[in-house]
């Protein structure tokens, strides 16, 4: 049985949260003097920003923000968490269920970097179960029996970075049935995908966290907003862990802002959905190109004869991609993100002029 108490470190549980001066009073009009601010004001203009008051602390719930999410995902504001990026919410979850030096997590590579990362910086074994070799599937019986009494996080990505595909639902399915930890499903790329996010099923699943992001189909990686959905009683401990003013009040009003734009974001999703695969097609006819992995994603990984070589004339052609070559079960493979409909004009004409 999943028991959250069971789960979580014991200096969480004990844990008493920071309480900031705008977690007392949580009115908005009056003469604040709680907070040591500067009354006076900012020294840079907040115009363009409208009407920031950028000499005071931000909400550290985030309301209003999390208002507008959860309209959009339709969800309640209480399974909602919003850090410095989906990466604060990968920190969150080592610092609430893994002991350093004892406890473990499962990762399944080829996979997004940060979960080690993280694990490493908080001192947490990674134990690496390889995804099934070309279908890029999860490994779902040797998942399960790496788990151990000391596993606390299963981290599955879908779509998955590098390889751009999804993952069996049914394989999912069975880790959040037979595992007592907590299976993160990192949700970055749902957007692109022809499958919805899982968010429905966190009414089934207590031990389900799903992790989005603004930096890719919402264009604000610059911002640094990601989110965490679980059920109430994961977010309070996340909302317990976070710093108190982890999203700071000139990134939430743009987030505010960037909400109501809904259809502009749809209306880029489709257009970098038609153009993924008019540049798999294009791909697919180069003659040094092995082969183009199916993509729910807005990337492309293409195995080619000499990634070095190709990844070098296409950076002095000043064309960024990234080398995945040296990841396992990537031998070969180059990952391409998918630009404007101009910007993979100008690879797709390099590339009909590499040799
Ligand atoms: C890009 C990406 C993220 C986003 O991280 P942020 O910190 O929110 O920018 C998360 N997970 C995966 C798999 C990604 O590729």
């Amino acid at each position: 049985m999943f028991d959250l108490n069971n789960l979580l470190r014991d200096n969480i549980k004990k844990l008493v949260p920071y309480s900031s001066a705008r977690d007392e009073y949580k009115g908005k009009e009056g003469i604040f003097l709680d907070a040591n601010e500067n009354s006076f004001g900012a020294p840079v203009s907040a115009l363009e920003f409208g009407s920031i008051n950028m000499n005071r602390y931000p909400d550290p719930m985030q309301i209003d923000v999390k208002g507008k999410l959860s309209k959009i995902k339709g969800l309640p504001i209480e399974n909602i968490f919003l850090g410095n990026g989906s990466d604060e919410a990968i920190d969150i979850l080592f610092r609430a269920f893994c002991e350093p030096a004892k406890d473990n997590v499962i990762v399944c590579p080829p996979t997004y970097g940060m979960y080690e990362v993280s694990a490493n910086i908080n001192d947490v074994a990674v134990i690496k179960v390889p995804l099934l070799p070309e279908s890029f599937q999860l490994d779902k019986d040797n998942i399960l029996r790496a788990i151990t009494s000391t596993t606390k996080l299963i981290f599955i990505c879908c779509p998955n970075n590098p390889t751009g595909n999804g993952v069996s639902w049914d394989t999912i399915k069975v880790l959040l049935e037979k595992f007592n930890g907590i299976v993160v499903i990192d949700e970055a790329y749902i957007n692109f995908a022809s499958y919805r996010s899982l968010i429905p099923e966190l009414l089934n699943y207590p031990n389900l966290v799903l992790l989005q992001t603004l930096s890719k189909a919402w264009g604000l990686a610059g911002l640094r907003v990601g989110m965490a959905f679980a059920s109430e009683p994961i977010i309070d401990v996340f909302n317990k862990i976070k710093p108190p003013y982890n999203i700071n009040a000139v990134s939430q009003q743009i987030v505010l802002d960037a909400l109501d734009n809904v259809s502009v974001v749809n209306n880029w999703i489709k257009e970098i959905v038609a153009e993924r695969e008019r540049l798999i097609l294009a791909f697919s006819k180069l003659p040094f190109v092995k082969k183009v992995y199916k993509s729910d994603a807005n990337f492309l990984l293409v195995k080619v004869g000499d990634p070095v070589q190709l990844y070098d004339y296409l950076a002095k052609n000043k064309i960024v991609i990234r080398d995945r070559s040296k990841v396992t079960l990537c031998e070969g493979c180059l990952r391409f993100t998918i630009g404007t409909k101009e910007e993979n004009n100008i690879v797709m004409d390099q590339l009909m002029q590499y040799k």
